[in-house]
């Protein structure tokens, strides 16, 4: 028996398909054109369209179902970088507790982050701006939108420094060529339904902090139990993930600590993030770690916060070195104890010896590092 929610939005997208159709001139599409007033209707299906919606309360009700089913497919489209989110009616980029929208910067062709970067992929100065759009805005319009960027795209925007040449509006692109979208859309409605697309705001936290929109949290999970059979290990990682891992930042919003400060650097806030690789200390804590690895085994290990966060290295080894590095981390931060290499390596001999105690494809895995340690 068809899922009939799922059937009833799959129909729907085949009104999306005729509203792109640029050779579709009836006065259907007239009305719905007039509907939409200020805005620019290539807008609503670049962006999130509930609060699109939101704007437009007096919209009929047939347009709104539709672009609520647009919405539930659009919401799980993967962009492959932050520089492709759109600047309008984005609930990531706030103004004023409100969503922006400068028609002025839209019609002039301003609608993503990446309209907001030079060639060479760093952020516009306020003058560049002007003089590279010619749109005319006063500095605390163009600030404003610049504050709304959150701290994390900046510096990923940053330690990118590549402007997209094109913004890869994929669903788009498939709707318009497909002959049946309906077919297509139920399909990946019923998908949906069975994973459960509501993907957990931590997990968005992450993908927002690492500036990665493609995250395969499945794999990630499923990574935990390849990587260690040790419990405490897992329950580790898998609180990581989901961001309950305990810090001074956390601990100072209870009231329980009377600063957020650092452990290991006394400098900034103890988030997570910070506490795993931002901190200065940690940071090169994890070099001298690679390092050490590069001679006994030489492999290199490209350190990135993504790995450290994720263990998504494809090699056992590494993943498992990783995951017992950050382990030792959070040992040191409860303790107060300061990170030193010397430590780090007593702890793991410590680890491996047990685990090979306990499961024999352990001498396996660390086999190039017991010898060394
Ligand atoms: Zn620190």
């Amino acid at each position: 028996m068809p899922h009939l929610e799922s059937f009833s939005k799959a129909l729907k997208l085949i009104w999306v398909k005729k509203l792109l159709d640029p050779e579709n001139m009836s006065a259907w599409k007239m009305l719905f054109l007039d509907q939409l007033k200020n805005i620019n209707p290539d807008l609503v299906w670049c962006t999130n369209i509930n609060e699109v919606i939101g704007s437009k309360p007096e919209m009929n009700i047939f347009w709104l179902d539709v672009f609520r089913a647009w919405g539930s497919l659009k919401k799980e489209e993967r962009l492959g970088d932050i520089k492709a989110e759109c600047l309008w009616y984005n609930k990531r980029l706030i103004v004023g507790k409100k969503v922006m929208h400068y028609k002025k910067w839209d019609d002039a062709g301003i609608r993503y982050v990446n309209d907001l970067l030079d060639n060479t992929g760093r952020l516009y100065s306020f003058a560049e701006f002007k003089l590279n759009t010619g749109i005319e805005t006063n500095f605390l319009t163009y600030h404003g939108v610049i504050h709304a960027i959150p701290r994390e795209w900046k510096t990923h925007i940053k330690n990118d420094r590549k402007k997209l040449q094109e913004i890869d509006n994929t669903l788009l692109t498939l709707i318009k060529s497909l002959k049946k979208p309906t077919r297509w859309a139920y399909k990946n409605y019923i998908k949906q339904q069975n994973e459960g697309i509501n993907r957990q705001k931590p997990h968005q936290k992450w993908e927002e902090i690492l500036g990665i929109r493609d995250i395969d949290w499945r794999y990630s999970f499923r990574n935990i139990f390849q990587v260690t059979k040790n419990t405490k290990l897992q329950a580790f990682q898998y609180k990581l993930l989901h961001r309950c891992t305990i810090t001074n930042s956390k601990l100072f919003y209870f009231g329980i600590k009377p600063t957020k400060a650092c452990t290991f650097c006394s400098l900034y806030s103890e988030t997570i993030v910070h506490l795993f690789w931002d901190c200065l200390v940690v940071k090169s804590f994890w070099l001298e770690v690679a390092e050490w690895y590069k001679d006994i085994t030489n492999v290199s290990i490209n350190m990135n916060s993504e790995l450290i966060i994720l263990n998504g290295s494809a090699c056992k080894t590494v993943n498992s070195l990783i995951i017992e590095a950050k382990y030792y981390i959070y040992i040191c931060r409860c303790k107060e104890m300061s990170l030193d290499l010397n430590g780090f390596l007593r702890y793991l001999r410590k680890q491996i010896n047990i685990e090979c105690l306990a499961e024999e494809t352990a001498v396996q895995k660390w086999a190039q590092i017991l010898d060394n340690i």
